[in-house]
């Protein structure tokens, strides 16, 4: 049995505003006892926050025993990271749509994840060009300097991925990702 994640990446955050939204996000979800403010084990054998005592706020399905489970934490990541989807069915140009999938895209992750190269590609399509991280992912992945990952939680209310859109006022991406 594998180990589910949700994990909520804003979308265009300057490197200057990672620790500032960070803290921002923090402060929000423990003051309204969505996670406890004391990290523990509970992440895969790293630390996280359990969850808080108003955890429900967050999920659709409040009947899960998200409480009795070893791996339940969440984690508030400030550092880069490609954050995976379950698989990959499709990466097409953003611009066109074109179906990239089947080129050599993933090294380009690779040259983003390592900051050392361009991770530009031209599309063959259209010829527009873009960082890989700008292509679409199906299922969505996201690629960002911050995120905050679930594990094992039940699906996030549409309400609660609103509020923390205007807690950081920032939008969102959601992936969905196993390991
Ligand atoms: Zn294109």
């Amino acid at each position: 049995m594998g180990d589910n994640c949700i994990s909520i990446v804003p979308k265009d955050v300057d490197s200057s505003e990672v620790k500032i939204l960070a803290e921002r996000i923090f402060k929000w979800l423990t003051g309204n006892k969505i996670v406890n403010d004391v990290e523990s084990d509970c992440v895969l054998n790293l630390k996280g926050f359990l969850p808080g005592s108003n955890y429900k706020y967050a999920v659709e399905d409040s009947d899960i025993q998200l409480l009795n489970l070893v791996n339940n934490g969440v984690e508030i990541i400030t550092e880069r990271q490609v954050w995976q989807g379950v698989g990959i069915d499709k990466v097409s140009c953003a611009s066109c749509n074109f179906d990239i999938t089947e080129s050599d895209w993933m090294d380009l992750v690779e040259k983003w994840f390592y900051g050392v190269e361009s991770c530009e590609m031209t599309c063959p399509s259209c010829n527009s060009i873009a960082p890989i991280t700008d292509f679409n992912f199906e299922p969505v992945w996201a690629f960002a300097e911050l995120g905050i990952s679930f594990w094992n939680w039940p699906p996030l209310k549409k309400e609660f991925i609103d509020e923390v859109e205007e807690v950081i006022n920032k939008k969102v991406k959601i992936v969905y990702g196993r390991i």
